[in-house]
């Protein structure tokens, strides 16, 4: 009768029988990783079911077998001939993913021979797995929430200086002209009244030539805020170009803008302005939106009446 301890020695009886057959079942058929290495961790061989675990078809023969691991190759260099040892191989795999093979190494004749399988984590392992994974996606989505809030600011920052004039801080021509498309439409569909002010800065050359281009910088920002002070928040006051500037006035009958020109009229020339000993004024051309014009034909009227301002004396206000 064949006892459980005599198993053993059966099997050893027929693997030394039978050499071959459990040879090519461990190299091609079982699950069971193969590697053979030499004493440097270079792959002199392997099986199947070891390309299957570092997703390769082509054995890696002449690589070292530090490149497939993370943490290297754990093997003490004290492993002698003969010698067996337990050895657990951490896989690196694509996206940060590992692997793990558990087994025994085995010195055969300054060569490593491996045999390990695959290491099933536990539910605790895989618990804390994907705990790290869960912590790592807050921590990104933290991350990318931020970049974003960061990126939704730089556009505004952005959008802000394509539209704005740097000196004065006033709308640019750039975007005036989108904007008073925006009102002529809206002035057209409702039937309101829009209109419309230019005005230019008189003998501003002068002012350039007596006290410097600096102290003409300053001027133009006074003028601008006393154009943002007067006008209401849903005027559009915009710099046109050197000393000229424009108003749009939705919603407003052109009596009440050349009524509003008259008031920064004075506005400017009653205001000090700082290191310059001589009054500044300004000339106005004020014009109403009419139901054909175009933003070139408004801006165009606008400029005439500004135009005669200038030509019947300055510091005046002209409707056209
Ligand atoms: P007018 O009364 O006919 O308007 O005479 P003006 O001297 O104001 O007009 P002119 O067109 O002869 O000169 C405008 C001056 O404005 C010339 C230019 O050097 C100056 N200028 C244009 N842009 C700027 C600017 O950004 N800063 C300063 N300091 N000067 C500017
Ligand atoms: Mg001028
Ligand atoms: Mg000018």
């Amino acid at each position: 009768m064949v006892s459980e301890h005599d198993v053993p020695a059966h099997l050893s009886k027929i693997f030394l029988e039978h050499p071959e057959k459990i040879a090519d079942y461990l190299l091609t058929s079982g699950r069971l990783a193969v590697i053979l290495l030499d004493r440097q961790g270079t792959i002199l061989d392997c099986n199947p079911f070891f390309l299957e675990n570092i997703d390769l078809t082509e054995k890696p023969v002449g690589q070292s077998i530090d490149a497939f691991l993370s943490g290297g190759l754990p093997i003490d260099k004290d492993l002698d001939r003969g010698d067996c040892r337990p050895i657990r191989l951490t896989l690196a795999l694509h996206h940060s993913l590992e692997r793990s093979l558990s087994g025994h190494v085995i010195e055969v004749g300054n060569r490593y021979l491996i045999f390990a399988h695959n290491v099933r984590l536990t539910d605790h392992e895989l618990f804390a797995t994907l705990s790290k994974l869960t912590d790592e996606l807050t921590d990104l989505t933290r991350q990318l929430n931020k970049k974003n809030r960061e990126l939704e600011s730089a556009n505004i920052t952005i959008t802000k200086l394509m539209n704005t004039d740097p000196l004065t801080e006033l709308t640019n021509r750039r975007k005036l002209k989108e904007m008073i498309d925006k009102e002529m439409s809206r002035a057209r569909r409702h039937g309101r009244p829009l209109s419309a002010l230019m005005t230019d800065i008189d003998h501003f050359k002068s002012i350039n030539d007596t006290y410097g281009h600096d102290a003409g910088d300053r001027v133009l920002v006074q003028v601008a805020n006393i154009l943002r002070m007067m006008c209401r928040k849903e005027d559009i006051t915009a710099r046109f170009g050197g000393e000229e500037f424009v108003v749009i006035l939705p919603e407003t009958p052109v009596a009440t803008a050349v009524e509003c020109a008259e008031r920064i009229r004075k506005s400017i020339q009653s205001t000090a302005y700082p290191g310059i000993d001589r009054q500044i004024t300004a000339s106005f051309g004020v014009t109403l939106f009419l139901a054909d014009d175009t933003e070139e034909s408004l801006i165009k009227r606008a400029d005439t009446a500004l135009y005669e301002a200038k030509q019947s004396g300055r510091n005046r206000v002209v409707l056209k």
